[in-house]
């Protein structure tokens, strides 16, 4: 792994900021500079949080069977993508490979970080192209090394905006044919049945498996995101990150959230649940061309007028995301599947939809 970094990033003497050193409890905590006052009245306010993000850590371990040793906590997914790219990749130099259509963060990632995108585009039906990877990766090793590498390579499953998840022996057939750090983006993991890339740990060193809160466990509004990899690239992304990265706040919120695993489990049944009666429902609608099979929170469906059909729904007060610009996703809208009532609403409006 230590050869895929970038030199600066091998060699950082990272950040030691007050809480890292010294651990434990004290009675008098003069290290750090913070007011001995906190006037919002909250407990401990006035303090730094827990730079390593311990106890959400420990719960993680605890209710979603995360190796506490194995996760790294970003500000959202979204802080461990930008992370991974300024720890691998040389801007104007290293690549990211992209497999659209995918989550549009690991493009705008890479470009503000000047980092190449090499582009091995999904086939048709939104699975792998494992001839284009191969092909690509062969051509890549004729280059010279000057002419840099594709240290990255993102996955997402199941995918955004697309809804698949990739099989488990097909990720562990991208970690064996990519040498780089192979990024598996799991954010709607909790929505389907396949089995997590975290089991892969152990025998790919080079894997990191993104989690977040966001989605399942309702607290996009917390920002918290999980890093799960080996312990070598835990470091790395600690020596490099924010020294306070995740607020005390977003670390209280995410464990009053895991401690409500039950509740959690019993909205995504009934998401599930709602996700079946829609997917049932909209293809009896006469605008709705196709429905993908989704194993995510949403639905990506093909209408006759994706554009006309977007405005038409935001005028009446709901809004989807028109996908139709991806590559194969022509007339597509991704559609989040929300309450039971807020499901109706969109497919009573869908149903009055009347072509111009
Ligand atoms: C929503 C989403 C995330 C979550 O990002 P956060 O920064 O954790 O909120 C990550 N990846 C994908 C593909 C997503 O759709």
């Amino acid at each position: 792994m230590r050869e895929l970094l970038r030199k600066n990033i091998a060699n950082l003497v990272p950040y030691s900021c007050a809480r890292n050193d010294f651990e434990g409890e004290a009675d008098v905590y003069l290290d750090a500079n913070e007011n001995w006052r906190d006037f919002v009245g909250e407990q401990g306010r006035n303090r730094y949080p827990d730079p390593l993000c311990k106890q959400v850590r420990k719960a993680l371990d605890e209710v979603l069977g995360l190796p506490f040793a194995n996760t790294v906590i970003g500000n959202g997914s979204d802080e461990i993508i930008d992370n991974l790219f300024r720890c691998f990749c040389n801007p104007g130099l290293d690549k990211a490979i992209i497999m659209s259509p995918t989550y549009g963060a690991y493009r705008v990632f890479a470009d503000i970080n000047d980092v190449l995108v090499g582009q091995v585009p999904l086939k048709a039906d939104f699975s792998i192209d494992f001839d284009g990877l191969e092909a690509f990766l062969q051509q890549e090793k004729k280059s010279g090394v000057d002419e840099g590498r594709s240290k990255l390579l993102f996955i997402c499953s199941p995918n955004n905006p697309t809804g698949n998840a990739y099989p488990i022996d097909q990720i562990e057939r991208v970690c064996s044919l990519f040498d780089g750090i192979t990024v598996v983006d799991e954010a709607y993991f909790d929505f389907s049945s396949t089995e997590s890339a975290v089991s892969l740990l152990s025998r790919f060193p080079r894997l990191v498996v993104l989690r977040t809160l966001s989605k399942c466990w309702s607290l996009a509004n917390a920002r918290v995101g999980i890093a799960v990899a080996n312990e070598a690239v835990c470091k790395v992304l600690i020596s490099m990150k924010y020294p306070y990265n995740v607020g005390g706040p977003s670390q209280e919120l995410a464990l009053k959230g895991l401690v409500q695993a039950d509740g959690v489990r019993e909205a995504l049944a009934t998401t599930l649940e709602e996700r079946k009666r829609v997917e049932a429902a909209l293809p009896l609608l006469p605008c709705v061309v196709k429905v993908f099979p989704s194993d995510a929170n949403f639905l990506l469906v093909r209408v006759d007028q994706a554009d006309a059909i977007y405005h038409y729904l935001a005028q009446k007060g709901i809004i989807v995301r028109n996908r139709s610009r991806e590559l194969h996703c022509e007339n597509c809208l991704r559609i989040t599947i929300g309450s039971r009532e807020e499901n109706d609403k969109l497919l009573v409006a869908l149903s009055q939809y009347k072509e111009i």
